[in-house]
């Protein structure tokens, strides 16, 4: 059984899918997303189903696989069953199972401020994302005063890793270029951008050379750069930092979040069972041959466990589901295990603005054109078909050469709060048959 289709999930389902084995492949969401991909989407290049198949096309030939679409509550580490929810409860027994549940923002203690500052992991994040952004232009257009469209017209990026980095200079090519000239009471491009971040300068896990570069590329595109600078405090309508100018607020509609991530629940469900430790990101201490201590039948791989040395990133859950299947299938052939898993830290880049990144790949240190050509032939080259990658080359190649997005779809009531939304829609359609909105409504 695997818990997760993300990159480790699937990874280990599709190598072990050859092998005369059952698989089960358990997903609360029914597709496979590539998540460095979701900014893209956030900010109306490409549309969701371009970066996220549908696990089961990916597994319609092999009928070893069964995809099941259910969120994984429990493990009964005893009884060798995992417990999900999908409608009902299910209970589904496993002899070898492989967690890869992957991660979640991290709000540092404050969940609250997720209504206000939605971070980026899935696809509805990204549309949800991608819907504030817009809107904001929108209710720019018909502020009431100056000062609510100037708070219509200011995006706050907090966290600036690859992805605060990437979102940062997607909005301000958007508001530059994309929607110029769009507008009759407003100027996109005068919108104010800024990137926050605790840490002393921009993309922290980059050398030194490479953030100067990514620093000097970012206010270049306008965007204001505020680091060693913390959020205290987030609401509709603005965001508290503390920063070494003193604490400070900034009037803005859009707060997005980008500062840190936590492990899947599941970590620490595997952890309450077996009696294994978890860090101070909630990430699942594990043996080096990514098994739960005590537990050889029970794999954990991926952003939800901590290994010295790994990051975060998509090559290592990768690396890490193709351990596993080696693992997995010597014990099939009953072969000895390979030694204990090692990473093989294959480089990391970041994309700033629109084709422009910098890369740090096997000590090449990057930054320009160059870099973003590296980035967008890896990125292609690991989606999972062919027809996904034809179609975002040529989204990309139209968005180079006009500027232009395609998924710019957005309506008044997806601007609600989705318990708002529902009784505006109500009350619109009241007042519509009752006629009490007189003209408007006959015209109608
Ligand atoms: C916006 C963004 C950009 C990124 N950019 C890059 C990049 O450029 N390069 C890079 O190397 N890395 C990047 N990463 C990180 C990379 O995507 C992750 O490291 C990688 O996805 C981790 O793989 P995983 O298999 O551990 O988890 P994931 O790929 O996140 O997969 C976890 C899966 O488990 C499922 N799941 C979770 N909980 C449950 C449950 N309870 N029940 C059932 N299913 C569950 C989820 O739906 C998901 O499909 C980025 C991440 C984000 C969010």
């Amino acid at each position: 059984m695997v818990i997760g289709g993300g990159f480790g999930g699937l990874k280990v389902a599709r190598r072990l899918a050859r092998r005369d084995v059952d698989i089960t492949l358990i997903d609360r969401v029914n597709h496979h997303l590539f998540q460095p991909l979701l900014y893209q989407v956030g900010t109306g290049i490409l549309a969701g189903g371009q970066i996220a198949p549908a696990l089961r096309d990916l597994f319609v030939a092999r009928e070893n696989v069964r995809v099941v679409l259910a969120e994984v509550e429990a493990v009964d580490l005893e009884a060798r069953t995992v417990t999900a929810v999908a409608g009902g409860e299910l209970t589904l027994p496993y002899d070898i199972l492989v967690v890869a549940a992957g991660a979640r923002d991290s709000y540092f203690g404050h969940d609250e401020w997720e209504r206000d500052a939605p971070g980026m992991k899935s696809l509805d994040d990204a549309f949800r994302i991608r819907t504030r952004i817009l809107s904001a232009f929108e209710l720019a257009e018909t502020a009431a005063s100056p000062a609510e469209r100037d708070a219509w017209l200011t995006f706050v990026i907090v966290g600036a890793g690859p992805t605060g980095v990437e979102l940062a200079g997607q909005i301000a090519y958007l508001s530059r270029h994309t929607l110029a000239g769009h507008y009759r009471s407003i100027r996109s491009e005068a919108a104010r951008i800024i990137l926050l971040d605790g840490a002393p300068s921009v993309l922290p896990s980059f050398r030194e050379r490479l953030r100067g570069k990514a620093d000097a590329e970012l206010r270049r595109l306008g965007i204001e750069i505020r680091v060693k600078t913390t959020a205290t405090s987030v609401d509709a309508h603005g965001i508290d930092i503390d920063g070494p100018d003193g604490a400070d607020r900034i009037e803005a509609h859009t707060v997005l979040w980008a500062a840190g991530v936590e492990a899947s629940p599941l970590a620490r469900v595997l952890a309450h069972a077996s009696g294994a430790e978890v860090d101070r990101s909630g990430r699942l201490a594990i043996a080096p041959d990514l098994t739960l201590p005590g537990h050889p039948e029970v794999f954990a791989i991926g952003d939800m466990v901590a290994l010295e040395a790994v990051p975060g990133v998509a090559q290592a859950a990768l690396q890490e589901g193709g351990y596993v299947a080696k693992v997995i299938s010597s014990r099939l052939d009953g072969k000895s295990a390979p030694g204990p898993f090692h990473y093989r830290d294959k480089g990391s880049m970041a994309i700033v603005g629109r084709s422009w990144a910098v890369a740090d790949v096997r000590g090449l240190q990057l930054a320009g054109r160059r870099a973003w050509l590296i980035w967008a032939v890896i990125h292609i080259a690991f989606l999972v078909d062919w027809q996904k990658r034809l179609e975002i080359v040529r989204r990309w190649f139209w968005e180079f050469v006009t500027h232009d997005r395609h998924e710019r779809v957005i309506s008044y009531v997806s601007l609600l709060p989705d318990e708002l939304a529902r009784a505006e829609v109500e009350s619109v359609r009241r007042r519509l048959a009752s006629g009490e909105s007189g003209g408007e409504a006959s015209g109608q």
